[in-house]
C-alpha cells in the first residue's frame, strides 16, 4: 500500500530506491550481509553463541549459594527455559540462511519482532516474559561480539556490499561520525527518525549531495526492509511502496534535475558579481581534505571552514599525532593551490564525538557542556599539538586558525597564549612556519555577537556560525526534531544579531564572512546581500545554487529594503517586509 511520512528535508533532490533499515538495536551490533556460501558457518556461530549462553547460566545455576533469594533461582531457571526454547533460535536462522543476515541482525530482528508482540499483551506478568527474552538476546548478543576478534562499533554496521545504488538509508539516527562513513559507499538516498536541518549528520548528509529527509518520525518502524521509496529532499516527503503514477511523476521531476545541474555548470567561470556591481566572495565548507577538490573545482576563493574535527572521528588509534595532522592540513593547502584555508581547531562535544580508540573523548555531549574551544583548552597539550601542525602547514600557503564557539575575554587570552607557545616551541626546533598567520573567531555564541568590539580588537577575522547561533539565542537543540519548527533562522532576533555583527566588523574594517547553513541556503542569498554579506562560505554543493542568485542580485536595491525587514517584529509585518526585499 502506497503511504507517505513527512519530515524535515536537508539535502535537496529526488532519490528512488529500496530501504536498506539499520533498526535501532541493530545500530548496536555488527549489521552487514555475509559472503554467499558462509551460511552454515554464520548459523553455527548463532549456534555456539546460544550453547554458551546455556553453559553460562548453568554454572551460575548451579554456582548459586544456599541461602540466596528464591527469585534467584526461578531467574535463572525462566532464562535457561526461553534459551532451550527451539524457537528463539529458529526466525533468526532462517533469516542467515535465507537472507544472508548476519547472526546479530538476525537475532536482534527477530527479539524486535518479539518484543512488539510482547508490548501489546495486556497481561502485566506475560508482558514482563518480554524483557526475559530481552534479556537472553542480549546475552546471546554479547557472547556473538565476544567470539569475534575484531572490536564492533557504530560505525561498522555496514559494508560496501550491503549498499547499491539504488539503496536508500533508513535509520532511527545516525551520528555524524557514522555518517561521514557512508561517503566511502555509493547510495542514493537517507532517511532517519530523528536530527535536525543544521545536525551534523545533516550537514555531512548535505555535503554527500544526496536527497535525504530527518525527523520522520516512526519512519524506522513503518518502513520494512526492501520497500521501494521516494525520497523527496526538497519537499520533506518519503512515499512508501509508489504506485507507477507517483513513479512516473518522481522520474520527470529527477530528470528536470539533473538538467538543471547541467545548466549551473555554466555558471562555474563567471565571476561572482551582483547586477549592480558588487564583487562576492564565495569559500567553501569541508570535512576531509579530500573535498578541497571539488571546492577548487566549483570555483570556490578558499576554504572558509575546514571542520577540522572529523579527521580526529571514527579512528581505532589514538588521535592523529602532529606529523599526521601536519600532512593533512597541507594536503589541504595544496589542493587549494595557495588559496586561504581556515582551519577550524577541534570543534568535538554535542553532538560530535571522537574515535572509540581515544582515551581522549570525554566531551559534553550537551550543547552547552564542554564544547569545541572550551574542549581544547581543557586539553591544552592536544590543542598544542593542533596549532604546531597547523603553524608548521602555515609554511606552505595560506593556512589560518579559526577558533571555535568563544566567549568569553579570558578564553580569547588563553587561546592567543597558547598560540604563541606553540610558535615558540617550532621556534626552539627551528621548524618553518607563518609568524603572521592569521587568527579568526568563530561569532556561535549570543555573548560573542553582544561583546563585538572585543572580537574586533583581537582577531583578524570573524566568521559568524549561524548554526550554533540560532541555536544558542533560540535555545533550540539543533539536533532535536521534536523542536526543529521553533529552529527559525528569520527569528527577528537573529536577524538583528547578523545585521548588528555585520556592520560593526565593516566598520572596524575586519573580514567578516558566514560559514553556517544559512550561507549555503539559496532561499536566503538576496537577505545575506541585504545585510550587507560579502563573504560566504558554504558547503561545494551550494556554491552554484548560490551564485546564481547573487547574479541575478542589486545589493543597492536590497539594502534600501532591509530596514523594514529589520524592525518588523509582528510575524505578518516580517513577511510583508520578507516579500519586498525578495521582489528586490
Ligand atoms: C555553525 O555553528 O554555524 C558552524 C558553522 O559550525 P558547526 O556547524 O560545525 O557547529
Ligand atoms: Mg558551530
Amino acid at each position: 500500500m502506497t503511504f507517505a511520512l513527512h519530515g524535515i528535508p536537508v539535502s535537496k533532490g529526488v532519490a528512488i530506491g529500496k530501504a536498506l533499515l539499520i533498526s535501532r538495536a541493530a545500530l548496536e551490533v555488527s549489521h552487514y550481509l555475509i559472503e554467499p556460501g558462509t551460511e552454515e558457518e554464520e548459523a553455527k556461530r548463532l549456534l555456539d553463541a546460544f550453547r554458551k549462553v546455556r553453559e553460562e547460566l548453568e554454572q551460575l545455576r548451579f554456582g548459586l549459594p544456599k541461602d540466596a533469594p528464591q527469585e534467584m533461582a526461578a531467574f535463572l531457571d525462566v532464562h535457561a527455559m526461553i534459551l532451550a526454547d527451539p524457537t528463539l533460535a529458529e526466525k533468526p536462522l532462517q533469516l542467515i540462511r535465507t537472507q544472508r543476515l548476519n547472526a546479530a541482525w538476525a537475532l536482534t530482528t527477530e527479539l524486535n519482532d518479539l518484543l512488539e508482540q510482547f508490548a501489546e499483551i495486556e497481561d502485566p506478568y506475560l508482558k514482563e516474559r518480554g524483557n526475559d527474552i530481552r534479556q537472553v538476546a542480549e546475552r546471546v548478543l554479547k557472547a556473538l561480539y565476544l567470539q569475534q576478534k575484531d572490536s564492533v562499533s557504530h560505525s561498522d554496521f555496514l559494508s560496501p556490499c550491503d549498499v547499491g545504488a539504488d539503496t536508500i538509508i533508513v535509520a532511527h539516527d545516525i551520528a555524524p561520525h557514522d555518517m561521514l562513513r557512508f561517503k566511502e559507499f555509493s547510495f542514493t538516498g537517507f532517511v532517519t527518525d530523528l536530527g535536525g536541518k543544521t545536525s551534523h549528520t545533516a550537514i555531512v548528509a548535505r555535503s554527500m549531495e544526496i536527497p535525504a529527509v530527518v525527523g520522520v518520525r516512526h519512519a524506522s518502524e513503518m518502513i520494512r526492509h526492501g520497500d521501494w521509496l521516494i525520497v523527496d529532499g526538497d519537499q520533506g516527503f518519503v512515499v512508501v511502496a509508489p504506485d507507477a503514477g507517483l513513479l512516473e511523476h518522481y522520474r520527470h521531476l529527477q530528470a528536470q534535475e539533473i538538467q538543471e545541474f547541467q545548466k549551473l555548470q555554466q555558471l562555474k567561470y563567471s565571476k561572482t558579481r551582483t547586477q549592480d556591481g558588487v564583487n562576492i566572495e564565495l569559500f567553501a565548507n569541508i570535512e576531509l581534505p579530500e573535498d578541497a577538490t571539488q571546492a577548487v573545482e566549483l570555483g570556490a576563493v578558499g576554504v572558509g571552514l575546514f571542520r577540522s574535527e572529523f579527521l580526529f572521528m571514527n579512528r581505532n588509534e589514538a588521535m592523529p599525532g602532529e606529523e599526521q595532522q601536519y600532512k593533512e592540513y597541507r594536503r589541504v593547502l595544496d589542493l587549494m593551490q595557495g588559496l586561504p584555508v581556515n582551519i577550524r581547531t577541534i570543534d568535538v562535544g554535542a553532538d560530535k564525538v571522537l574515535g572509540a580508540g581515544s582515551d581522549l573523548s570525554q566531551t559534553g555531549t550537551s550543547p552547552l557542556g564542554l564544547r569545541a574551544i572550551r574542549w581544547s583548552l581543557a586539553e591544552p597539550e592536544i590543542f598544542l599539538t593542533q596549532l604546531r601542525a597547523i603553524l608548521r602547514a602555515s609554511a606552505y600557503g595560506q593556512a589560518r586558525i579559526l577558533i571555535p564557539m568563544l566567549a568569553h575575554a579570558k578564553e580569547i587570552d588563553e587561546t592567543l597564549t597558547l598560540i604563541t607557545k606553540a610558535k615558540q616551541q617550532l621556534h626552539q626546533r627551528g621548524q618553518a612556519f607563518n609568524p603572521n598567520i592569521q587568527v579568526g573567531a568563530m561569532i556561535e555564541v549570543p555573548a560573542a555577537a553582544l561583546v563585538l568590539p572585543l572580537f574586533l580588537q583581537r582577531f583578524d577575522f570573524l566568521s559568524i556560525g549561524t548554526n550554533d547561533l540560532i541555536q544558542y539565542t533560540l535555545a533550540i537543540d539543533r539536533t532535536d526534531h521534536a523542536v526543529a519548527h521553533l529552529y527559525d533562522p528569520l527569528h527577528p532576533a537573529i536577524l538583528n544579531l547578523l545585521a548588528s555583527i555585520i556592520r560593526q566588523a565593516k566598520n572596524a574594517g575586519i573580514p567578516i564572512s558566514v560559514c553556517g547553513e544559512m550561507a549555503g541556503d539559496p532561499a536566503l542569498t538576496k537577505l545575506m546581500l541585504a545585510l550587507g554579506l560579502t563573504d560566504f562560505s558554504m558547503h561545494f554543493s551550494q556554491l552554484l545554487l548560490v551564485k546564481r542568485e547573487i547574479l541575478r542580485a542589486n545589493v543597492g536595491e536590497l539594502k534600501s529594503r532591509v530596514e523594514a525587514v529589520l524592525n518588523a517584529f509582528e510575524p505578518s509585518q516580517q513577511s510583508q517586509a520578507l516579500e519586498y526585499l525578495f521582489q528586490a
